[in-house]
């Protein structure tokens, strides 16, 4: 519906973070629009402001940006918000894994044309699915709300003057959503702690860098990930498949979109002479379990067989 409401249409070009989960990239797809992949930078994984400059460069018209605030930790938005400002096109954010982090105090999502957020089951506050559109344009957003509900005009029968989506929320799922905005601080407080823990437990193995922090943000830490250092003789997936014995859960990094079967024909942008700066994170990185209902002991468990695989190497 951002993309939408920005206008994007057919034989448009949208700038769009690489490193994220298809679901950023595919509604520009469905706009039958063209987007061109942006690389990451390291000290936040989410979208390199240069790489963006450089995109303005090669394509200087642009319908939208698309910036994502990966595992909750929050791009460089003011920068980006600069360079949007700077050509004047529209930046969207996809802030669906970082409700509740904020960047020098303010919410990330709300600082872009559109901000948007997940409510999907895996997300640190859930509806079990949906999810959230946020703008201080209210003409746009009530234009959002019609689309949303099938397009009706307003008359008696019903007339339709534009395609429809049926894109609302259910009320029920809104009313589970309210319920759960009311434990987001208690999440936001948990995933910290759990972030924490791993990041002192790791001190001692060199090879382990956790995602950073960048300066002046609060992520919500909503997955805890690390990088496994290139020389290290640890591969990600000694972990996950160490973990996996023992009937614990953990994920690769999301596959860059520029790498993607699906997507590999659009343009990807980048600073990096050799390689990219997500391919990079993507195969040397983890995501390790961070759920809230994760006890103490489950986590130091965690802790142990990671450390093990170290030891053994
Ligand atoms: C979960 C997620 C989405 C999609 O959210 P849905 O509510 O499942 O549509 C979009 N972008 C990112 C980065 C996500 O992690």
């Amino acid at each position: 519906m951002a993309c939408k409401a920005v206008g994007i249409t057919s034989n448009d070009i949208v700038f769009c973070q690489s490193l994220t989960f298809s679901a950023s990239v595919n509604p520009v797809i469905y706009q039958n629009a063209t987007p061109v992949f942006i690389d990451s930078e390291e000290e936040t994984w989410n979208m390199d402001p240069k790489a963006l400059e450089k995109a303005f460069e090669k394509y200087p018209n642009p319908k939208a940006v698309i910036v994502v605030h990966l595992y909750g930790n929050p791009a460089k938005i003011e920068e980006i918000k600069t360079i949007c400002d700077k050509h004047n096109v529209p930046l969207i954010e996809d802030a669906a894994e970082s409700l509740g982090a904020t960047v020098n105090g303010k919410q990330t999502g709300t600082f872009g044309k559109f901000g948007i957020y997940s409510f999907n089951g895996n997300k640190i506050i859930t509806t079990s699915g949906g999810g959230m559109l946020v703008s201080s344009d209210k003409e746009k957003i009530e234009k959002v709300r019609f689309w949303s509900t099938q397009s009706r005009e307003p008359e008696r029968h019903y007339e339709h003057k534009e395609i429809g989506y049926n894109y609302r929320m259910s009320n029920i799922c809104a009313g589970i959503g309210r319920g759960q905005l009311k434990v987001l601080d208690k999440r936001l407080e948990k995933k910290r702690e759990i972030y924490n823990k791993y990041k002192e437990e790791f001190k001692c193995i060199k090879d382990i860098t956790m995602q950073p922090i960048p300066v002046n943000t609060e992520p919500n830490h909503w997955l805890s990930a690390i990088i496994i250092n290139k020389g290290s003789k640890v591969k990600p997936l000694d972990i996950i498949l160490a973990l996996e014995k023992e009937n614990i859960e953990s994920r690769p990094i999301w596959k860059p979109m520029h790498m993607q079967p699906v997507f590999k024909n659009y343009d990807f942008i980048k600073i990096k002479k050799e390689g990219s700066v997500s391919e990079e994170i993507f195969e040397n990185g983890v995501c390790l379990p961070s759920d809230t209902k994760m006890t103490k002991e489950e986590q130091e468990k965690v802790i142990e067989i990671i450390k093990g695989v170290f030891n053994r190497k």
